[in-house]
């Protein structure tokens, strides 16, 4: 293990995300995933002299949401420049990227690390286009080419040299993740590369200011990797440091057999990548009155239903970590408990008995929004006793999912609803006791907590209807002749 007393590592991370528009950032082929090599491939992708790109303006209101969900300043004024390079995927010649006008400018991403909320600071998010992919595994002798995904709209976030280990890198990306897809503008997706990233690392001597050489490890396809290859780096780059070796700035790759990184390239100081505007392109400006509409249809953030649920709702860290991780159901919570003020048990029901049941059904919380009043009824007759948990979140739930109509009438029907009449109560407290003779001695010479045997003896055998406050009292008054 590296020595981090002595030693700080010094992180940036570069992630592309895959915008989720229908059609690529300068023409209308379609963006799908999975489709036949090159057969969403026209004049235009190919890059074919005398053909016009056209900025697709969905990828720009993609881009600016991202940029407000993260407090950037946004530029008004903007233009793609030419990124001249030879590439084999890369059919064009250049890549069209913003160069020194990213769209997004600044802002920042909170983590909750174990030891508190730290915030990412962010460099930049820019717009750029995808290059297609090279495949070396179909072909013992030849690398193919799929144009497909040449083109496709990519954000490229790019944060300050400002992460300091292998598990803030990872809660990063996992928040990033996590707002991409509650934008609805990434699906998030790595194992399809819709979401990629690259890690920058260097390390340096605790009192040093200045950065060390870094070295940058692509092809990182899962949060799991990111974090495995900045340990794997930032222990290699220490032992190198500590055994008076050189480090010297590289491209590397991870081994995902092995969990190392291995060389691809030394990487030169400053490629020239000779941009400037594509002249097939005009600059674009945005108005204050659209980056201002965009901004109001912002869905509210994580963070903002955060801290709404913990000061209105009273409800713990943990409950409010688990209702904000998946956009569809923090949005179901939101529409149940606009009806409801049963707030932490409407919570306890999602986290509980409802996420079970969609996951065993494989249904999302879509096709349910219908029952939500059956479910505020519900909830009011548990709350009242009229219903116990399990008979509720058993019977009930399921028969009034499957069907949507009033629990109340339900149970009704079905004989499922507690019992607060003494008579009916009796009965069975009655037939309770006379069952277990011992155990009424033993309570009798002291031992109170048999109470609970006896309670729990009543609710099985009225099937869950004896409400069981009505239960106790008439034990111990019972028990105490
Ligand atoms: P490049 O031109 O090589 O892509 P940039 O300056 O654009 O480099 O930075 C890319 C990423 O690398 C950013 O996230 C940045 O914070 C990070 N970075 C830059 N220098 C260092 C360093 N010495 N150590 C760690 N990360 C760094
Ligand atoms: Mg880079």
């Amino acid at each position: 293990m590296a020595n981090m007393d002595k030693y700080e590592a010094v992180i940036g991370l570069e992630i592309h995300a895959q915008l989720s528009t229908n059609s690529k950032l300068f023409c209308g082929d379609a963006t799908s995933f999975g489709a036949e090599p090159n057969t969403h491939i026209s004049p235009i992708t190919m890059g074919h002299p005398g053909t016009l790109p056209k900025t697709n303006t969905k990828a720009v209101e993609y881009a600016i949401k991202m940029g407000l969900a993260c407090g950037c300043a946004i530029a008004e004024d903007n233009y793609f420049a030419r990124k001249n390079y030879f590439y084999p995927d890369l059919p064009k010649g250049y890549q069209i990227s913003q160069h020194t006008t990213p769209i997004c400018v600044g802002g920042t991403v909170n983590i909750q690390a174990s030891e508190g909320e730290k915030t990412i600071q962010l460099n930049r998010i820019h717009l750029e286009e995808d290059a297609g992919k090279s495949i070396h595994d179909i072909s013992p002798t030849h690398t193919l080419i799929d144009l497909n995904r040449a083109g496709t709209p990519l954000i490229e976030m790019v944060t300050e040299p400002c992460i300091h280990s292998a598990e803030d890198a990872y809660l990063y990306v996992t928040e990033v993740r996590k707002l991409v897809r509650w934008l609805g503008v990434c699906d998030g997706n790595m194992e399809e590369g819709s979401l990629r990233c690259d890690a920058n690392i260097s390390v340096r001597l605790k009192a040093e200011t200045t950065l060390g050489t870094k070295v940058e490890v692509k092809n990182l396809n899962s949060i799991r990797n990111i974090k495995k290859a900045i340990e794997y780096e930032i222990d290699r780059l220490i032992q190198l440091k500590e055994t008076g070796g050189t480090i010297i700035q590289q491209t590397r790759s991870f081994d995902a057999s092995n969990d190392t990184t291995f060389s691809i390239r030394d990487k030169e100081d400053a490629n020239d990548y000779r941009y400037f505007p594509d002249p097939d392109l005009a600059p674009f400006h945005l108005t204050t009155d659209y980056i201002n509409s965009i901004k109001a249809d912002l869905p509210s953030l994580p963070n903002e239903l955060k801290k709404e649920w913990k000061d209105k709702f009273g409800l713990s860290e943990y409950d409010i970590n688990q209702l904000t991780e998946n956009k569809e159901e923090a949005d179901f919570y939101i529409a149940w408990t606009a009806q409801t003020k049963h707030y932490k048990a409407a919570a306890n029901w999602i986290i509980g008995p409802i996420r079970a049941y969609l996951n065993e059904k494989n249904i999302n919380y879509k096709s349910i929004e219908n029952v939500i009043p059956h479910l505020v009824e519900l909830l009011d007759l548990v709350d009242q006793g009229q219903l116990n948990f399990s008979v509720a979140s058993g019977k009930v739930f399921n028969a009034i999912i499957e069907t949507p109509q009033s629990p109340t009438q339900f149970a009704k029907d079905q004989n499922l609803l507690q019992t607060n009449s003494s008579d009916e109560i009796s009965g069975w407290v009655i037939q309770v006791l006379a069952a277990n003779p011992d155990k009424v001695a033993e309570y009798k010479k002291g031992k109170k907590g048999l109470i609970g045997l006896f309670v729990g003896e009543v609710k099985k055998m009225s099937k869950g209807k004896a409400d069981p406050k009505i239960t106790t009292q008439l034990l111990e008054a019972q028990l105490s002749k």
